[in-house]
């Protein structure tokens, strides 16, 4: 049998049910000559090694996988590591598809990167990416959200990149989405749209998972060169899904190797009060692509809520949709209380501050290291908790 990787998606972007392209008729030629531009040049040794060199001597990979010795035993039972995303130049996961974005789009003559972003966290490793390739870049961001992350909005301004407020309806990322789709379709011919997760229309799910999957194949490789074997579960959180499918990437031929998703659960499992897209949603369409949404009475979009923003997103990348449906990977929650403990738990005992996103993966291996005693938990640490400080500090104090 061929290698799941290697036969899905399908050409037209579905994996299984879930995927597609379904887009305004301005942009269908701009994205079929995104979807021939990856099919040749992702083959390229050019591109690949150009890739390589960026990864190693920008970004600073490989990132280590540390053991979480004294989390460990404080859980009791599996013994529990991280891959540490942190430790990526920027501080997360989201410059692995950022810059192989940026490079796309430099061999594809493009000289402007574009994209919407929420908290800021994907709008400065974008704007990262163009400075690095010397590119204009423009980043479409709700007035909101540019008061409530003033560093990222200073952030990206340093690094060149154009901030655009958007101040239509509730001026947050669903506007700033319309917004930057909008300025994109008038500038298609010389931009590239640079989206944030393994989410929108094909072929981007499958280009970011192929971008991320670096983190898996780095991690699988590590961990046995660590243990002489490979981790029992291995867990990540789930907001589109980018980090959750880098890590899984490398892990897909292994069968006894359980994955393990975790959603924001927020403040319960009332709609309004969570993200957890996977584990409440319905299957329905959003930004231009089928999978499994939240949705309102209505049928809209529902608001979501987690401490995490990174999290916060009413939908989810098709493939985890396509994923839960035929069992290939777990898909549970970690709610605000569980994640806080989290946080608190890796800073004092292990001396790393992670993201509150990535809190919800440790979590899970917390809570769950007891029910798997002589087994190994390998969590996906997708970022550092910098941009957290105050948020966290202001209002739940420095834990126990
Ligand atoms: C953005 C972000 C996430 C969520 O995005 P995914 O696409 O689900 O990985 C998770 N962790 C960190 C640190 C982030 O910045």
């Amino acid at each position: 049998m061929k290698p799941y990787l290697k036969t899905t998606p399908n050409a037209d972007g579905f994996f299984g049910d879930y995927g597609g392209a379904m887009l305004p008729p301005p942009l269908v030629p701009h994205f079929a000559e995104i979807v021939e531009a990856y099919a040749k040049i992702s083959k390229s040794a050019d591109y690949i090694n150009e890739l390589r060199y960026i990864r190693k001597h920008f970004q600073g990979r490989p990132t280590p996988i540390s053991y979480l010795k004294n989390l460990s035993e404080r859980a009791g039972g599996a013994q529990i590591y991280a891959k540490r995303e942190d430790l990526n130049h920027t501080g997360a996961h989201k410059l692995n598809h950022c810059m192989a974005e940026g490079l796309l789009a430099k061999y594809m003559g493009k000289t402007k990167l574009i994209a919407e972003t929420g908290a800021g966290q994907h709008g400065v490793a974008l704007a990262t990416a163009a400075a690095y390739f010397g590119m204009e870049c423009e980043i479409h961001m709700g007035e909101v959200d540019m008061a409530k992350e003033a560093p990222n909005v200073t952030r990206m301004k340093l690094l060149g990149a154009t901030v655009v407020p958007v101040t239509e309806g509730a001026k947050t990322l669903k506007e700033a989405v319309d917004s930057a789709f909008g300025a994109y379709v008038a500038q298609a011919d010389t931009a590239l749209f640079g989206i944030g997760s393994v989410v929108g229309p094909h072929p981007f799910p499958m280009m970011v998972r192929d971008f991320q999957k670096i983190v898996g194949i780095e991690a699988r490789e590590q961990f046995l060169d660590m243990t002489g074997e490979l981790p029992d579960i291995v867990a990540a959180c789930v907001g589109g899904g980018s980090n959750a499918m880098g890590i899984f990437s490398g892990f897909f031929e292994d069968e006894d190797v359980e994955l393990v998703g975790v959603e924001p659960l927020g403040t319960s499992s009332k709609l309004g009060d969570h993200a957890a897209t996977l584990t409440y949603g319905q299957d329905g369409a959003i930004h231009g692509f089928n999978t499994k949404v939240l949705l309102d009475d209505a049928g809209e979009p529902a608001p979501v809520n987690t401490l995490a923003s990174g999290l916060d997103y009413p939908g989810v990348g098709p493939e985890h949709a396509h994923l839960q449906k035929i069992g290939k990977v777990q898909y549970t929650t970690a709610d605000d209380k569980e994640a806080l403990e989290a946080f608190y738990g890796l800073s004092r005992h292990e001396g790393i501050i992670p993201a509150l996103e990535s809190a919800h993966a440790l979590a899970y291996a917390m809570r769950e290291a007891k029910n798997h005693p002589g087994k190994s938990i390998l969590i996906n640490l997708s970022g550092r908790g910098d941009k957290d400080l105050d948020y966290v500090t202001e209002t739940y104090g420095f834990g126990e």
